[in-house]
């Protein structure tokens, strides 16, 4: 099966000229926002791809939706060119992101789908089907008629996804669609965006987030994007596995356990006094901590709890950027 999005050694460079640079002939900055990033998605997939503010996600995202121009490398959507055949790409998806800005805020719901709409060249009865079928769809029927400035941020989401079906693409890049969300609106569009857009019709999504638990919820496969490149990628689990290599655990356990912990062979990386308990840190895989904390009971120490810590992501990043080179 051939990949609807590919990317080989994609580079883009973005040079920064301001009125300095230009009248007084200065040296312009110049930002590397791709370094050779290479990663393909097959029909029917929600490929993640995560990393850090400033990674090269937006870019990546940008590139294929034939809105900025990469300085080398090869892409191609469904096929297509997005620098050589944009009007192709440009029927096949459909963009996503969270600027409500690019709506008509005094027009009402309908009349901004209906405008953007228009911009498809639907003739006008097929464009009013269409708009009225997104809307039932969306569950907006009853705030068609109201203005956008008056939408809520999931309201204003659910549009932003009618508007970007209005061709019908095949393709959806999605860049970080939960950002202006509250977490119930937030739960609420990855649900339809599961259920409606890729089982019910199938479509193959590109989504971009910095937020891991988010990824692990809604994607096939990931890569993980840091200054421009993707430094790993591959299926969930996979991805999982590596994030969590050495992931630490807090456990908490009685006062007059401190020693025995080392005398079970543990190395704590910290030791915490807390309120009549002590808290040791330990860096272990989770299928591990079943016998770590057997371990732990078998010499008599009392184990309260034990949580993961939350991982921090820029730590997995430059873990992971260390082990590549
Ligand atoms: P992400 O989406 O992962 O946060 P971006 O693709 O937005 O990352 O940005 C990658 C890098 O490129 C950042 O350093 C950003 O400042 C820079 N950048 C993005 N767009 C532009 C632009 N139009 N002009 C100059 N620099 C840019």
């Amino acid at each position: 099966m051939s990949p609807v999005i590919e990317l080989k050694e994609v580079t883009k460079t973005f040079v920064n000229r301001t009125w300095r640079t230009v009248l007084l002939r200065k040296k312009p900055e110049r930002t590397r926002a791709l370094d050779g990033a290479s990663f393909s998605v097959q029909p029917g997939e929600v490929f993640g791809l995560l990393g850090p503010n400033g990674a090269g996600k937006t870019t990546l995202i940008k590139i294929l939706a034939t809105l900025v121009i990469h300085d080398s490398g090869f892409a191609r959507i469904c096929g297509h060119d997005p620098c050589q055949e944009a009007h192709l790409v440009r029927q096949k998806l459909g963009l996503i992101n969270t600027s409500e800005r690019s709506f008509y805020w005094r027009l009402t719901g309908k009349q901004n789908l209906d405008f953007f709409a228009s911009l498809y060249n639907l003739p006008g009865s097929a464009r009013a089907r269409r708009v009225n079928e997104l809307l039932e769809w969306l569950g907006l029927e009853e705030k068609a008629d109201i203005p956008f400035m008056k939408y809520s941020s999931g309201q204003q989401q659910r549009l932003a996804i009618g508007r970007s079906l209005l061709g019908d693409p095949q393709v959806l890049l999605m860049d970080e669609p939960t950002r202006s969300l509250d977490p119930v609106a937030a739960s609420e569009f990855r649900a339809f965006t599961r259920e409606e857009l890729i089982k019910k019709q199938g479509k193959t999504v590109l989504w971009c987030t910095h937020n891991l638990k988010e990824a692990e919820e809604m994607c096939d496969r990931l890569a993980i994007v840091h200054k421009g490149k993707v430094i790993a990628s591959g299926s969930m689990p996979h991805m999982r596995s590596l994030i969590e290599e050495g992931s630490s655990y807090r456990i908490r356990i009685d006062r007059g356990s401190a020693n025995k912990v080392r005398e079970a062979g543990l190395i704590p990386v910290r030791m915490f006094q807390n309120n009549g308990y002590i808290e040791f840190e330990v860096k272990a895989k989770e299928e591990n901590i079943p016998s770590v904390l057997q371990h732990l009971v078998s010499n008599g120490v009392q184990v309260y709890t034990c949580r993961q810590k939350e991982i921090d992501l820029e730590e997995v990043f430059e873990k992971l950027v260390k082990d590549e080179s």
